[in-house]
């Protein structure tokens, strides 16, 4: 979900943005007033993340999946190798799509122990020393895995996908040469990709790059070299704002742990539910379990949609529930769904 607040008041300029009788949507990317609010926007989430100086701040197109390629279009010379780390469902697409265009080194990190999953201990990995990159994915949106340490990488320069954890607890930009995000979790609507390069990783695109991800040529047009998502940049600079007025990161962070806190405790007190990951790699906004008897699923399902609780079924591959609590969910929703739980546990035991 997004905030009701940031909705409400697009809702109120869509016809008229600040006066100007147009909405922004139909207002032309380079007229002053677009440009003021997309600075603006670049600037909060400078303020939100607290991002250096030398790095850059990219708003693109094209999805996660757009930047599974154009990572390494941009970052994987020919003849050059990338490690990458999977630990879910994303990491391993990320690196399939990258080993369409060079060597890759894909690692696995999740190991099974008495049927809980955890990740293996970044000083174990095997990392390739002279790798062009290590990419990796800090938070599972599917499989509910989520590394808090930022891994080790002996100065090889460490991209992550970050989807799903952007904006969501505080990341320490300066231990990351990129990071990127397709917005719809805690940015905005899809269609907008946000890319938080070093600008020392510029100017490296192979020949063959299209332009429009072609990171070097975003960078000196401002994000501006075709024509940016607009409303996906408006609503994005709403959401920083109310961000920002929530008191900024630090405490979204101490919300969403309180809410995952909430579902993961009554998960593990009940007989009837499980969640299967190991605590300190449990994600804090994709929150995956499972009915011990899933021929109850269906059942769990229709009840929790007469309560008004949907998107509650788990993604296909994995099967089972996921309550995916973005920064927007408040606390109450997720004690709306842990009462439902206990409810259909009670009648379902
Ligand atoms: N990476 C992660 C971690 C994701 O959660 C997703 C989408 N849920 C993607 C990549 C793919 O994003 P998109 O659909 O924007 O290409």
């Amino acid at each position: 979900m997004l905030p009701a607040q940031v909705m409400q008041q697009a809702q109120q300029e869509f016809l008229n943005w600040q006066n100007t009788g147009c909405s922004v949507m139909e207002m032309s990317h380079r007229s002053k007033e677009f440009i003021a609010l997309a600075e603006k926007a670049e600037a909060d989430l400078r303020e939100l993340m607290h991002i250096p100086d030398n790095y850059k701040v990219l708003f693109c197109h094209g999805g996660g999946r757009g930047q599974f390629s154009a990572v390494p279009l941009n970052l994987l010379a020919a003849g050059s190798k990338a490690d990458y780390i999977v630990s879910g469902s994303w990491s391993k697409a990320a690196a399939q799509e990258a080993a369409n265009y060079g060597e890759v080194n894909t690692i696995n990190v999740v190991e099974e122990v008495n049927g809980v999953k955890q990740v293996k201990d970044s000083r174990d990995w095997p990392l390739t020393s002279d790798a062009a990159y290590v990419h990796y994915c800090p938070n599972e949106t599917v499989d509910g895995i989520e590394m808090f340490d930022i891994p080790e990488t002996g100065g090889v320069p460490l991209i992550a996908d970050m989807s799903s954890t952007i904006l969501s607890r505080e990341i320490d930009v300066s231990q990351f040469a990129m990071i990127y995000a397709g917005a719809q979790k805690n940015i905005g609507p899809s269609g907008l990709t946000i890319v938080i390069i070093e600008q020392s990783l510029l100017g490296q695109a192979r020949k063959e790059t299209p332009c429009i991800m072609n990171y070097q040529l975003i960078a000196d047009n401002d994000s501006m070299y075709n024509t940016p998502p607009t409303y996906a940049w408006y609503l994005a600079g709403l959401v920083f704002q109310w961000l920002k007025e929530q008191g900024g990161v630090s405490a979204i962070q101490h919300n969403n742990q309180q809410k995952a806190e909430l579902l993961y405790q009554y998960v593990d007190r009940s007989d009837f539910y499980r969640n299967g990951i190991i605590s300190n790699n449990r994600s804090l906004m994709n929150i995956p379990f499972w009915l011990m008897d899933e021929s109850l699923d269906s059942k769990f399902l229709s009840a929790a949609k007469e309560q008004g609780l949907v998107a509650l079924k788990g993604h296909r591959s994995v099967g089972g529930m996921r309550a995916s609590i973005y920064n927007a969910m408040p606390l109450e929703g997720v004690q709306t769904l842990v009462d439902f739980m206990k409810a259909f546990e009670q009648e379902n035991s």
